[in-house]
């Protein structure tokens, strides 16, 4: 005591440390991760999660069809951006006259009379979301390679992604407008690096050329995704309470706190209450895509919502509840869980501090 430490044993002090933290944290991960914690108390998030499950088995065949939702993924410059600007542009059938399209993350077109909803993620967003809420928010991911650049890191760090939240994926090889695009380099890129192989060429992964620039190739993608909707049997039950994603959040100078959901089940109304990760609301207001204000979103609509308590996170699930008391009791009880986890690592920060002192 009272003498200075050398500097390798300072160094060994501080990795005895960060071991010590990083047990710290596994631990507060094994309990944040834990549904009902040693005092009988039950995160009223596992609790809904379970409420659905059953609802779901037990309403099996009330289970009917919903339109998919689209997440489209590939290295920057491969045209993901041109992709969804053409398809918003040509696709989205009436705008409100003198209505203000606005970006709200999502959107929904009408092909040939049914709906697709496609996910509009600014730039690398995609991959860690994609990694957060695994398949809760996307039922297909279009993987768009540039024919003229091919299998690029990021594509192949898409393609994980994708594989580990197992959602289909459908390859649109894009810029086939371009004089040095080689089509037949990128499959075998495609083969070589992903592991995946064109119908075409004998394998299941359907492979879409386009131009995203020349509108070219967009419509057999459109019908592509609808077959590949068809083939998943992507279901929702479409009555009663809510569900839906958290897609973005944020704090609006003027608004306070909004965010996009993408509905998944029942139906979400002005007036409804509901709770969402840790915070919860009433719908003051919902806005579409296109900026009209609407009274009810179901299965599959992107929606921005106002009436929050406080901003979400991102991947949050936003529940209907039939009461106040209701969404109240929910985020109570997930305040109390959080502060027990907090005392949780105390604790073993102090046992684990004094077994050093030994
Ligand atoms: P992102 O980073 O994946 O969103 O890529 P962008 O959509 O921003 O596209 C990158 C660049 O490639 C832009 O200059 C686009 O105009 C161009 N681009 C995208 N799609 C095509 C295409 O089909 N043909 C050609 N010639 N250029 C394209
Ligand atoms: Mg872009």
């Amino acid at each position: 005591p009272g003498q200075a430490l050398s500097e390798s044993e300072a160094e060994e002090i501080a990795m005895m440390f960060n071991t010590l933290l990083d047990i710290v944290e596994e631990t507060a991960e094994v309990s944040e991760s834990t549904p009902a914690n040693k005092e009988g108390k039950v995160d009223p998030e596992e609790e809904l999660k379970e409420f659905w499950k059953k609802l779901y088995e037990e309403k099996e065949d009330k289970l009917v069809e919903r339109a998919p939702v689209v997440t489209i993924m590939g290295h920057v410059d491969h045209g993901k951006t041109t992709l969804l600007d053409n398809i918003r542009n040509t696709r989205v059938a009436e705008k409100e006259a003198g209505g203000i399209t606005q970006s709200i993350g999502a959107y929904q077109v009408n092909y040939e009379g049914r709906k697709i909803t496609f996910i509009d993620t600014p730039g690398h967003e995609a991959f860690t979301e994609m990694r957060a809420r695994g398949a809760q928010a996307t039922d297909i991911v279009v993987l768009i390679i540039a024919a003229d650049d091919g299998v690029m890191p990021q594509t192949i760090e898409a393609y994980n992604h994708a594989k580990n939240a197992n959602v289909p994926i459908i390859v649109a090889i894009n810029k086939i407008d371009k004089p040095n695009a080689n089509i037949e380099l990128t499959k075998q890129q495609m083969v070589a690096k992903l592991n995946l192989i064109p119908e075409d060429w004998g394998g299941d992964t359907i492979t879409v050329p386009i131009s995203a620039k020349a509108g070219q190739g967009i419509d057999e993608l459109l019908e592509m995704i609808l077959l590949v909707a068809e083939m998943q049997e992507i279901k929702c039950y479409p009555e009663g309470l809510a569900r839906g994603v958290i897609i973005e959040s944020k704090l609006d100078k003027f608004l306070g706190p909004v965010a996009t959901a993408i509905i998944k089940d029942g139906k979400l109304k002005v007036g409804d209450y509901f709770v969402a990760g840790s915070t919860f609301g009433k719908v003051r207001r919902m806005i579409d895509p296109n900026g009209k204000n609407v009274k009810v979103a179901g299965p599959s609509d992107p929606v921005q919502i106002l009436g929050f308590e406080e901003v979400p996170d991102m991947h949050s699930i936003l529940y209907g509840v039939k009461t106040l008391h209701e969404a109240r009791e929910y985020v109570e009880k997930k305040k109390e869980l959080e502060e027990k986890t907090v005392q949780k690592r105390h604790i073993r920060l102090e046992d684990a501090l004094k077994m050093m002192q030994e």
